[in-house]
């Protein structure tokens, strides 16, 4: 569908500077972002992926004063979050690192034996042979066996798939310094020696929780790393997808991820929901749905019940051309709805409200972006080349930035919708003491909803019909204020909205939920690692 794609076509930047100030202006500037996390995604790729892992390394080993090996098995014991390894520094180094179960090198005679003095002999205890010192390796721990044992041990476990080595002594806990690992392995089984490579480097994707596949598909074969630790957010990957770092799907928010897949796997039915509601009735005995054949206007269900397709009413079987007996349905009268509380159809009649909005608003999605943006772009051009009027007048990024703001708030109201399906369907569960909650916390949802519709049907049609380039000045400068205004409401009340979902709806569930939080520009695009 449409709305699920994301495509960066503009690349522009916000210059505060230029928009009008008014009373909304502290309050986005208090809900925006530092700035330092905005540029905290990143793209990688295979070329640049000994990189980023060496960033990370370099910045522990230097944190903690230790060797690769050992950032590295810290690293993955903290499924390399560099926030899970500052939030322990104050437990200090020792305790740290004893934590995820790495041992510092003690000052060992037998390696400095080694090298001093290298016909010394001494005895493995795997191999049972006396080896001289030239040929023995002494690990961080102070463990000591010849390199012929040590070489198998290793390649035992990079065949098993093992990325941490331990120590062959028994019961030792330490991991082996890798560097060993490698000069020993590549001397004898040099391929076994790039597959452990291979498995440290993959590491850096596999056991990461900040880092993650681009789900694109065909795949992009890039991963995004998100600095922050942050799980709930959404990224636009350099191949232009949009999507959760929580859940992988394509960008949802103000919904939360669970509900998403709920509202997707549900989405399926949505056409055909609504042709069962179109083109048949209830039975008013047995409340399945009959579909009518024939010009006769009595209708007899599989259960046996007779009804009149006009009214829906059960009835008797007897019947002419023109009338039911005993049955008359040519008056109007109320709804009678409860009385024949048909709670299936009533369920299909609810969804069909929730997903024609969630729809009609996609759909907009979809042509505001694929013809509008075109347009306002060319627009945009023609205005530029128009040098006889004034500078300050050829510049149309106002048009394009608003144009953003436009598909991004669409995007924002269609997902509300589907929130608002399970939110007040009464499928999820809140808390007890919710309740009272949930009915104020809704008016104040539905509010803000037909506000930001009103104000981004608004915005949709003042851009349409924005033709700057064949505008006078005053009206160019009119209009270009009305757009910058809109656009500052239109984001407001996303704001407010994505408040309201988060901290005054979501916390009634007896499950708790998050949403990423609002970017009025959409989510935060991940740049290139340059290897
Ligand atoms: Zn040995
Ligand atoms: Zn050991
Ligand atoms: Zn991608
Ligand atoms: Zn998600
Ligand atoms: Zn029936
Ligand atoms: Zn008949
Ligand atoms: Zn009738």
């Amino acid at each position: 569908m449409a709305s699920d794609e994301e495509e960066e076509e503009y690349g522009y930047f916000y210059d505060d500077d230029d928009a009008e100030e008014d009373a909304s202006a502290g309050l986005e500037q208090a809900a925006a972002p530092p700035p330092e996390r905005r540029a905290d995604y990143w793209a990688i790729t295979q070329e640049s992926l000994p990189t980023a892992q060496k960033e990370d390394l370099s910045t522990v080993m230097n944190l903690l004063n230790v060797k690769q090996h050992q950032a590295r098995a810290l690293l993955i014991h903290h499924r390399w979050r560099m926030d899970g390894v500052y939030d322990r520094l104050d437990k200090g180094r020792e305790r740290m690192l004893r934590d995820a179960g790495i041992v510092l090198q003690e000052n060992n005679i037998m390696a400095a034996t080694g090298s001093t003095m290298p016909w010394r002999i001494m005895h493995c205890n795997v191999c049972f042979e006396d080896i001289p010192m030239g040929v023995v390796l002494t690990m961080d721990c102070g463990h000591c066996f010849c390199n012929d044992c040590w070489t198998q041990h290793f390649y035992a476990a990079v065949e098993s798939g093992k990325k941490q080595i331990r120590c062959m002594e028994v019961k030792c806990p330490a991991f082996c310094d890798e560097d060993h690992v490698r000069r020993l392995l590549s001397r004898k089984y040099p391929e076994m020696a790039k597959r452990f490579n291979r498995f440290l480097l993959e590491s850096y994707l596999e056991d990461n929780d900040s880092v993650k596949w681009c789900p694109s598909a065909p795949n992009c074969g890039r991963a995004i790393r998100v600095g922050t630790g942050e799980r709930y957010c959404e990224v636009e990957c350099p191949c232009s997808l949009s999507f959760c770092f929580n859940c992988m799907a394509h960008a949802h928010s103000p919904c939360p991820c669970t509900i998403w897949e709920k509202w997707n796997a549900k989405r399926t039915e949505g056409e055909n929901i609504k042709w069962i509601l179109a083109n048949t009735k209830s039975c008013p005995k047995c409340f399945k749905a009959i579909e009518k054949n024939g010009g006769c206007n009595l209708v007899r269900c599989n259960c046996g019940q007779c009804m009149c397709w006009l009214c829906g009413g059960g009835t008797g079987l007897d019947h002419t051309w023109t009338s039911i007996a005993g049955h008359s349905c040519n008056r109007y009268k109320e709804e009678t709805r409860g009385k024949t509380a048909d709670s299936s159809r009533e369920q299909m009649q609810r969804y069909k409200h929730y997903y024609d909005r969630f729809k009609i608003h996609g759909d907009s999605y979809g042509v505001e972006k694929q013809k509008l943006g075109p347009t306002l772009l060319e627009r945009v051009r023609l205005l530029e080349a128009d040098l006889k009027r004034p500078l300050t007048i050829r510049d149309g990024d106002w048009l394009i930035r608003a144009h953003r703001r436009l598909l991004v708030s669409r995007q924002v109201l269609s997902r509300s919708y589907a929130f608002a399906y399970y939110m007040f369907g009464g499928e999820l569960r809140t808390r007890p003491c919710g309740r009272a909650g949930l009915a104020v916390a809704r008016n104040l949802f539905e509010d803000q909803q037909e506000q930001l519709e009103q104000h981004v049907e608004r915005l949709s049609e003042l851009l349409a019909g924005a033709d700057a380039a064949a505008m006078p000045e005053a009206e160019i400068v009119q209009a270009k204020q009305k757009a910058v205004t809109l656009v500052k409401t239109v984001e407001r009340l996303c704001g407010e909205m994505y408040k309201c979902i988060q901290d005054e709806l979501l916390t009634l569930l007896v499950e708790p939920m998050t949403i990423a939080a609002y970017r009025p520009d959409g989510p935060d695009k991940a740049e290139e690692l340059t290897a």
